[in-house]
């Protein structure tokens, strides 16, 4: 979409138009209204952050930017990471006021703007819940529409896989509806396609599953151990039932690299336990807690994401692979080293999720997320603090002395990449956007690319949604 600069009497008659609010630079609200979650983004400075009530007033957004060429950016929880929730000089079309959440039957109908800890939270009061992620702050459309994998989703599926039907804004400002039966193909295409993609998604239908007591258990290891634990990890999440999951966490730090893991099961203590004892060290160390759903999904979430956001803002760096198999011992090697080695000044981590279960038995081309066979996914996440620079390097592939840390995070995150893409399959989760990616449209959607591409040019044939990986 052309972009043009938009005359104040335009955002005039849009505030007039809305029951909702907009904000342009300069208005009360408007600097704490552009942050997304990531800190690396402070610098984008949209045209107005729009916060509409309802589907009329979306389309009443839309409208404005079709007749200004104004280009639009969607925003739910405001977690890309790759910033693509917002731009500068676009209008960001924030759904956070269309946040409600209430059950129907064995549904729930959630709001597009809801955050996860607000979801588990309002449903738990009516002893349901979705199979969602771990981070209270994350938004439920951004989520949903890239797949959304978490503690429940080897028992339950993927957020996606439980989504029964949703609600949109179309480029036209249409209200679209689809589910199995009405416009199927945007339904198979929502589940999958990512964010931003078809229009703005208004609510969300899921399928409830109960909110029961769960039990979880919390691991760590000397980092003398890594490969030991590594290996047997992974071949030890081949003999879980699907009511457990579990993920790796390998850490660099100032103080010395860790490793640890997470068990998650909707089942009881005792077989919790029976299974952790097959794990290097067993229950001994371990940190085993029984506690109601809603309360695990908040610690594991942390303390650190409160709904009003984080005190201050996080900055990183994130790129996705999917393992096929499991690691070999050279590929085991290749994640011990590449964290070993991280340079000073980041934080790196390499996190490992266990998918299977009912995630992968879900057929490859029944919903828009097709990484169904692979048994991994991995996460390399560089995190640090602005200004810092690494001091020294830690290895002599590490970065050097005086790097500013968002290159060493670069640096060091194309080097596990690399290190590990012999193992991996070449996909990458989409809901983990990653701009050096050059084949991403296949990365992300495989042999879904065709099909994904017909539902967007019969939905946006302007491409009025779009972001450097739209299809
Ligand atoms: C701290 C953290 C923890 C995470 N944990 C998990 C996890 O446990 N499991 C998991 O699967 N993923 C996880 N993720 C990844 C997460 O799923 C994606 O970042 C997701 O896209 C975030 O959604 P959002 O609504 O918060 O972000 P946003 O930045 O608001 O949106 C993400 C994308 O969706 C689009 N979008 C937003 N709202 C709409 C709408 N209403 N209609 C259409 N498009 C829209 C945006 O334009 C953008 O392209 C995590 C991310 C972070 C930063």
């Amino acid at each position: 979409m052309r972009s043009s600069s938009t005359p104040p009497g335009a955002w005039r008659a849009l505030r007039d138009a809305l029951d909702g609010t907009v904000l342009v630079a300069g208005d009360e609200g408007y600097e704490s209204a552009r942050p997304l979650f990531n800190g690396r983004f402070a610098h984008l400075r949209p045209a107005a952050v729009a916060y509409p009530e309802h589907a009329a007033d979306v389309a009443a957004c839309l409208d404005l930017a079709r007749r200004h060429g104004l280009p639009v950016a969607l925003r739910s929880g405001g977690h890309s990471y790759a910033g693509w929730s917002s731009g500068t000089g676009r209008l960001v079309v924030d759904v956070g006021r269309m946040a409600g959440v209430r059950v129907d039957g064995d549904t729930a109908v959630v709001g597009a703007g809801a955050r996860l800890g607000t979801v588990y939270d309002l449903l738990a009061r009516q002893g349901v819940t979705v199979p969602a992620g771990t981070c209270p702050t994350v938004g439920i459309a951004g989520l949903t529409l890239g797949g959304g994998h978490g503690v429940m989703s080897r028992a339950y599926g993927l957020t996606c896989d439980n989504l029964v039907g949703a609600t949109l804004v179309a480029a036209d400002g249409r209200e679209v509806v689809c589910d199995a039966e009405r416009d199927p193909e945007l339904f198979w295409a929502l589940r999958g396609g990512g964010g931003n993609l078809f229009g703005v998604v208004t609510d969300l239908r899921f399928r409830t599953h109960p909110a029961g007591r769960t039990v979880s258990a919390d691991l760590t290891w000397p980092w003398r151990d890594a490969r030991r634990v590594l290996a047997r990890w992974q071949e030890w999440t081949l003999s879980l039932p699907d009511h457990v999951w579990s993920a790796l966490r390998l850490v660099s730090a100032s103080d010395g690299p860790t490793v640890a893991a997470t068990v998650f099961s909707l089942d009881d203590r005792d077989e919790l336990e029976r299974l952790v004892d097959r794990l290097p060290g067993g229950t001994r160390g371990a940190d085993v807690r029984e506690e109601p759903h809603a309360d695990a999904m908040r610690r594991l979430g942390g303390d650190q994401d409160g709904e009003s956001g984080p005190a201050a803002p996080h900055h990183y760096d994130v790129r996705s692979q999917f393992l096929p198999d499991l690691l070999s011992p050279a590929g085991v090697d290749a994640v011990v080293g590449a964290v070993g080695a991280a340079g000073p000044g980041i934080e790196a981590v390499v996190a490992l999720v266990a998918l299977g279960g009912a995630t992968n038995r879900v057929g490859r081309d029944r919903t828009a997320f097709v990484h169904r066979d692979s048994r991994f996914l991995v996460q390399h996440e560089a995190y640090w603090t602005p200004g810092a620079a690494s001091s020294a390097p830690a290895s002599a592939s590490a970065p050097s002395s005086g790097v500013p840390p968002e290159r060493a995070a670069g640096d060091w995150l194309e080097r596990v990449h690399a290190a590990l893409r012999p193992h991996a399959s070449g996909e990458a989760y989409q809901n983990v956007p990653d701009p050096r990616l050059r084949d991403w449209a296949r990365a992300y959607y495989g042999d879904a690319v065709p099909r994904l591409r017909r539902v967007k040019s019969r939905l946006d044939p302007d491409r009025m949604f779009s972001h450097p990986h739209t299809i």
